[in-house]
């Protein structure tokens, strides 16, 4: 680390500012150290029933006691020139909060031996060792459910060797953790990979060119297209995504397989670099080799080759939220569709539309396509491109692709 980056003591027990090793140790290695105490609701939640005033795990007294120790270690920070902030919340939530908005570099609060610490810590661990990507949830958003720190090591505020390093301690802890390549460290995995196989590839960013890419007769549609990228196919699950992704530059990885198979070998046949410089434009952590290369693989031009394997628009998204809340959430517009319809709405009857304050064709795009006619078609597509490749050991011409079109 350092000096000059920001550093976060968290005061937990240590509510004091002599014979505090945390605190030393954040003021000797940064610039800005922010001092924060979290009211933790767990602690200050209400018991009806209790027989004295207080919460339900402290009593009136403990609590007073701890407030007015946090307004001492307060004024005795203001002696040093800072202040102590007070926040409320969960504190796992919290503090990933102020990681993120204060660009802290440094987290340092002292070890705590109170079962209730060591659970917090163990949840973290626990979580780490059960990691499985494909269990994982596309339509969670409000807690995400992988680590989401793809942006940080995009642009390397955190360090790969270092993630790689606290994975595998935790691994240590555990016999039955999750491997590659399902696990975090798999993931870490499939970062190198496209890493090393995008330098040693010419022309990995392209079709024509690329030696690893199967060549495969994409059609030219700019309104098709556009209608993708601005969120107006009439499919909610792929909509709401692309709002995801324009709104927060960041969406889960089944999304984004959801919405590049959609646009490419599952429905559109549009070409995949055309999805790829959409991503790149949006995406907060694009990453040349990362999305260049999972393009590739989702339009099964390269590394995967089940092209009959299609992302349903409608039902892969019912299935982790049968009820729509990701979709209501992101495209308001189908917020009282009723949950019958939310994922096919233009199989609404018109009576239920209007209830819903939303007409499909004026309010909400019909669907620009038949998914089952266009999953077809393009299942045939591809059958006679990998064909061709085969025939041809993958010497194809734009005249031969010409002729598949
Ligand atoms: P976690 O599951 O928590 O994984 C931890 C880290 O491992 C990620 O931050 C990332 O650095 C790496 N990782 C995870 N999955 C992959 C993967 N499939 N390939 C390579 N590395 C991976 N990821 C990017 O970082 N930048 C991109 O531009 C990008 N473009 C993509 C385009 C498409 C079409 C697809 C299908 C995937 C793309 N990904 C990209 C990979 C993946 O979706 C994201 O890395 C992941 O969703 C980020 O969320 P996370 O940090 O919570 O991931």
């Amino acid at each position: 680390m350092t000096p000059g980056s920001n550093s976060l003591i968290w005061f937990r027990k240590g509510l004091r500012i002599h014979d505090n090793p945390a605190l030393e140790y954040a003021a000797k290695t940064s610039t800005h150290v922010y001092p924060l105490f979290v009211i933790d609701p767990h602690y200050m939640k209400p018991d009806p029933t209790a027989f004295s005033p207080g919460s339900k795990l402290a009593g009136l007294n403990r609590i007073r006691f701890l407030l007015e120790s946090l307004l001492d270690l307060d004024s005795n920070l203001k002696k040093l020139g800072s202040r102590l902030l007070v926040l409320h919340g969960e504190p796992g939530e919290v503090l990933i909060r102020c990681l993120k908005e204060w660009d802290i570099k440094r987290l340092c609060f002292e070890y705590d031996t109170d079962p209730y610490y060591q659970s917090l810590d163990a949840k973290v661990k626990e979580w780490v060792a059960k990691f499985e990507k494909p269990n994982t949830d596309p339509s969670a958003f409000l807690k995400p459910a992988t680590t989401m720190l793809s942006p940080y090591l995009k642009f390397g505020c955190l360090s790969s060797r270092y993630f790689y390093q606290c994975i595998k301690e935790i691994e240590k802890e555990f016999k039955n953790h999750t491997s590659p390549p399902v696990s975090l460290l798999g993931q870490l995995y499939w970062r190198d990979f496209f890493y090393t196989v995008g330098f040693g590839t010419p022309n990995f960013d392209c079709m024509r060119g690329n030696k690893i890419c199967r060549q495969i007769p994409w059609n030219n549609d700019d309104e098709l297209l556009a209608a993708w990228r601005d969120a107006r196919t009439g499919f909610p699950w792929i909509d709401a995504i692309m709002v995801q992704l324009r709104k927060w530059g960041w969406i889960h990885h089944l999304a984004r397989h959801s919405v590049a198979c959609f646009l490419t070998r599952g429905d559109l046949f549009i070409h995949w670099e055309k999805g790829r410089d959409v991503f790149e434009r949006l995406l907060v952590d694009s990453d040349w080799a990362i999305n260049n290369g999972n393009w590739l693989w989702l339009s099964c031009s390269s590394f995967f080759y089940q092209y009959h394997r299609i992302y349903s628009p409608i039902s892969f998204g019912k299935k982790y939220d049968p009820s729509g809340a990701y979709i209501r959430h992101f495209l308001p517009v189908l917020k009282d569709m009723p949950k019958e319809y939310i994922y096919e709405p233009w199989t609404a009857p018109l009576s239920i539309q209007k209830k819903a304050n939303c007409i499909i064709g004026k309010d909400y795009p019909k669907p620009v396509i038949s998914h089952e006619t266009a999953s077809k078609e393009c299942k045939g597509k591809m059958a006679a491109a990998y064909e061709l490749n085969k025939k041809q050991n993958g010497k194809v011409s734009d005249e031969d692709l010409q002729n598949l079109r």
